[in-house]
């Protein structure tokens, strides 16, 4: 991991505060998550938890439809029913490990 700024990491996040243990399990998880595509974006995706880093592969159909019915219809972020066309699949919560596919309605929250 040499193109990691380790020093810019360390002082823009206060890694101090992390327990590093934790910080280990979840890069762990990640490494072998085989829908993270950006490995190195794992230790941004720790400071800053911003999914953008990992290069999630997008989902498939079935994936969608997966978590449709895994939800009921059920939008993750309002609570509100809706139809399979209706919906955007694609928001993702770390739980820690792994990612859980969610959906949500294609009206931004
Ligand atoms: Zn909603």
């Amino acid at each position: 991991m040499k193109s990691i700024e380790w020093g810019l990491l360390f002082n823009e996040y206060h890694m101090n505060d992390y327990d590093a243990e934790e910080l280990e399990n979840i890069v762990e998880d990640l490494m072998i998550d085989d829908d993270v595509n950006n490995k190195k974006g794992i230790y941004y995706y720790l400071f800053n938890q911003k999914e953008k880093h990992l290069s999630i592969r997008a989902f498939s159909p079935a994936m969608k439809r997966a978590a449709f019915e895994r939800q009921n219809g059920i939008c993750s972020l309002c609570g509100n029913e809706f139809k399979i066309n209706e919906m955007e699949a694609g928001a993702r919560t770390y739980v820690p490990a792994p990612f859980i596919y969610s959906i949500s309605d294609s009206v931004s929250h």
